[in-house]
């Protein structure tokens, strides 16, 4: 029996004049991410992607795995495939979905034909094939109102399909179609959900965390890199660069005052991913701030750091608490890696008392207190590259 994955657009369908630009690119992503588990044929047909096993190997259960993870996609279903007339549907229907159906006690069938010059109208597909599930299975009732699970029979231009419900995709638009965002990625809950919120409205993402080696360790910063490969599985690509604060720290530490260091630093951070944004073509800075969460996330501190960048900075976390973000955290699978107990470089040298109520001109005027052009070129200047992407987006 032959099985195939539908894949249905979700905002695409509104998108006009430009949705072939958006559908193309949704097909070059699915067809990257599928090349790692077998050979498939990826078509999109009347807001439908449908991909087809080409070989024997191709596994369609871990395709069906990827393609929940490409955004884009609200709805999947594994569904089997046969001719379009009654007798292949009733067929198929009675082969295929009492496996799919084990363990639900009601049912109802759904039909739908988008070609009208098919004999039987839905109301009587649905009926025949609810009769031979009926007669397969005995112990099935049906329930029109609150089925333990919903058939669909979908009688398409060039086949017919049966399947037993579909399971939800990753939503959103596809990566790719708004640009390139720098992702400040530290290693906390916040700002991997920032990155997977943003890749969710189209960015590619790119990723910067900042460093403060020896007062940080290598283990901190490979945190950090495997939270990139796991919002890789969803966002694809992800080109991660690191930069060193140590010699700026110190030298915060050792010509400022103490509950301007946080507010300072935050303002290097912006300037620093500022102008690696200018130099890799990234439209957009992207945190995980929310406001009113710590010192440095109160209105006045997010203005004073965001008079240092020319950029838009995208704070998608910033209406939400802790909990929201927590829940996102799970789902996308960043959660228990982000709790692993490592320190931050926001955590070296911390205040006391930290500003909560800064004003930008005393902020400037303790930047004037030391040579930070210098301190960031050079830490600009030995920025580290890699390329992440996880094994199970390849
Ligand atoms: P998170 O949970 O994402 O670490 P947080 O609530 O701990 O966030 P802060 O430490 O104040 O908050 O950081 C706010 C934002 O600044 C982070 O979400 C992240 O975008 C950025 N940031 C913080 N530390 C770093 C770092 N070491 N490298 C890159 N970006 C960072
Ligand atoms: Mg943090």
């Amino acid at each position: 029996m032959k099985e195939i994955l539908l894949c249905k657009y979700g905002e695409i369908v509104l998108k006009g004049l430009n949705k072939s630009y958006f559908e193309k690119t949704l097909l070059r992503t699915l067809k990257d991410r599928l090349a790692g588990c077998g050979n498939f044929d990826v078509r999109a047909m009347q807001s439908t992607v449908y991909i087809e096993a080409m070989d024997e190997d191709s596994l369609i259960e871990d395709a069906l795995e990827r393609a929940k993870k490409v955004f884009g996609i609200v709805a999947v279903s594994r569904a089997a495939v046969c001719e379009k007339n009654m007798e292949d549907i009733l067929r198929l229907a009675g082969e295929y979905l009492p496996q799919q159906l084990k363990g639900a006690r009601t049912f109802k069938v759904e039909a739908k034909r988008s070609d009208k010059r098919f004999p039987l109208t839905s109301p009587q597909i649905s009926a025949e094939v609810g009769g031979v599930l009926l007669s397969r299975c005995p112990r099935l009732k049906v329930d029109v109102h609150n089925p333990d699970v919903t058939v669909r029979v979908e009688v398409r231009e060039e086949k017919a399909f049966v399947h037993a419900g579909s399971e939800k995709g990753a939503g959103g638009i596809p990566t790719g179609t708004a640009g390139r965002g720098l992702l400040l990625l530290s290693g906390g809950i916040d700002s991997p959900v920032a990155g997977y919120m943003m890749a969710k409205r189209g960015l590619i993402i790119d990723a910067l965390h900042f460093e403060s080696f020896p007062y940080t360790s290598e283990q901190a910063k490979e945190k950090v890199a495997s939270l990139a490969e796991i919002m890789s599985e969803y966002a694809g690509k992800i080109r991660f660069r690191v930069i060193s604060l140590t010699a700026i720290q110190e030298a915060l530490r050792d010509h400022c005052e103490e509950e301007y260091f946080t507010l300072l630093l935050r303002r290097c951070m912006m300037r620093l991913a500022d102008r690696v944004a200018e130099k890799f073509g990234c439209g957009a800075l992207i945190t995980g701030e929310s406001l009113g969460q710590v010192a440095s996330q109160t209105l006045a501190a997010i203005g004073v750091t965001d008079e240092a960048a020319k950029r838009p900075i995208f704070r998608p976390c910033i209406g939400m608490d802790k909990e929201e973000i927590v829940t996102v955290a799970r789902r996308i699978g960043t959660f228990e890696t982000s709790i692993l107990p490592y320190e931050d470089c926001c955590t070296v040298f911390t205040p006391r008392h930290p500003k909560t109520q800064p004003e930008l001109y005393k902020v400037l005027a303790q930047e004037e207190k030391l040579d930070l052009k210098t301190l960031e070129d050079e830490a600009f200047n030995r920025i580290e590259y890699r390329e992440i992407l996880s094994p199970m987006a390849k």
